[in-house]
């Protein structure tokens, strides 16, 4: 590969901007010519392609957010459109493509690299729904996010003595809520993979907690369960204890990254260069006991998760 392209698609995550930033000095180091391409496959298709050097992401390691924008790209996802999104690839002579993003975006990278641009997947969410990878870019931003947030919900709930249900984000997937839980020391958590609907075991467990002497009850209620508002009102009529929802929303996704994200991001932004100059193509980077591995885009893609069973339970025990 002589010029590699980067873009970021899906929803952003902290910690995107230093994936860009270790992408572009590391393909300058190994003197490759670096495009950025804006706003995800949308500015691909709309020709939305700058220069990058050096200094384009100087001062960039430490925010949130993506200077490359994000966007999602209904084109994108025809053949016609991913069709025009290679050839204006070799338009402007971009050989190899670096694509931060989730699950969507890597199938999107997947049929890139069948149209013969050799494309690599970062794994780019805050939700960690990426069944290739124990790390995802973003992931640990959030979650401190979260946490921190909740600490401040708990002290008021504490002094009200109330009931809380905290809404945090992860889509279909439970992996805030679950740490979440442990480190803000949630009575209860519901998790999409889990949780069964037993809305009258919840409200006994909080009646009980309450008789125990318990001053507040912390509900963690992640994304994909929702309805945090109507549970609320639910569970007071129920219990008689003052209910209050809050749903954390966007502000999880941003914010400064951690150390984490800022150091992990850059290993992989690193990674995916180096793959490309080993003439690889349609791989995701990923992060698996303990080492940066890569994989086969559609293999990664059939690959499932789940919760971790015993983690689960660990959290549920810490509570009671
Ligand atoms: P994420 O990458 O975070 O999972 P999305 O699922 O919204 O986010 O995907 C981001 C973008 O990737 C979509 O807007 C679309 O342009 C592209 N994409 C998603 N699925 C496909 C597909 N099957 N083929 C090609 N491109 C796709």
């Amino acid at each position: 590969v002589k010029t590699i392209g980067v873009l970021t698609s899906g929803g952003d995550a902290p910690g995107m901007n230093a994936a860009i930033r270790a992408v572009v000095r590391t393909a300058i180091h190994k003197g490759l010519v670096v495009k950025g391409i804006m706003r995800g496959y949308a500015g691909l298709l709309q020709e939305e392609i700058v220069d990058m050097t050096s200094t384009s992401v100087s001062d960039i390691i430490h925010r949130g957010g993506t200077i490359l924008y994000t966007a999602r790209c209904q084109e994108f996802t025809t053949a016609a459109g991913q069709q025009k999104g290679a050839e204006i690839c070799k338009k402007h002579n971009i050989d190899g493509m670096v694509v931060i993003g989730g699950d969507g975006s890597f199938r999107g990278a997947g049929k890139l690299s069948a149209l013969g641009i050799n494309t690599i997947g970062l794994p780019g969410t805050i939700d960690l729904d990426i069944a290739c990878t124990d790390y995802t870019i973003g992931f640990d931003t959030a979650v401190n996010t979260a946490m921190e947030a909740i600490d401040k919900v708990r002290d008021t709930s504490t002094s009200h003595e109330r009931c809380s249900i905290i809404e945090v984000m992860g889509r279909n997937a439970g992996y805030i809520a679950l740490w979440c839980g442990f480190a803000n020391g949630a009575e209860d958590i519901l998790l999409p993979e889990r949780y069964d609907g037993d809305e009258q075991a919840l409200i006994n467990r909080i009646i009980e907690n309450r008789k125990r002497g318990k001053k507040h009850h912390i509900i963690i209620n992640a994304e994909g369960i929702g309805h945090s508002s109507s549970m609320a009102k639910r569970i007071e009529a129920a219990t008689g204890i003052e209910t209050r929802a809050t749903i954390l929303g966007h502000m999880q996704r941003g914010g400064a990254p951690t150390c984490k994200d800022r150091v992990y991001a850059s290993i992989m932004g690193a990674r995916a260069v180096e793959l490309l100059c080993e003439g690889k193509s349609n791989r995701v980077v990923g992060y698996k006991h303990g080492e940066f591995v890569d994989f086969d885009i559609q293999e990664a893609l059939a690959m499932t998760k789940d919760i971790p069973e015993d983690q689960y339970q660990i959290s549920k025990m810490l509570v009671r």
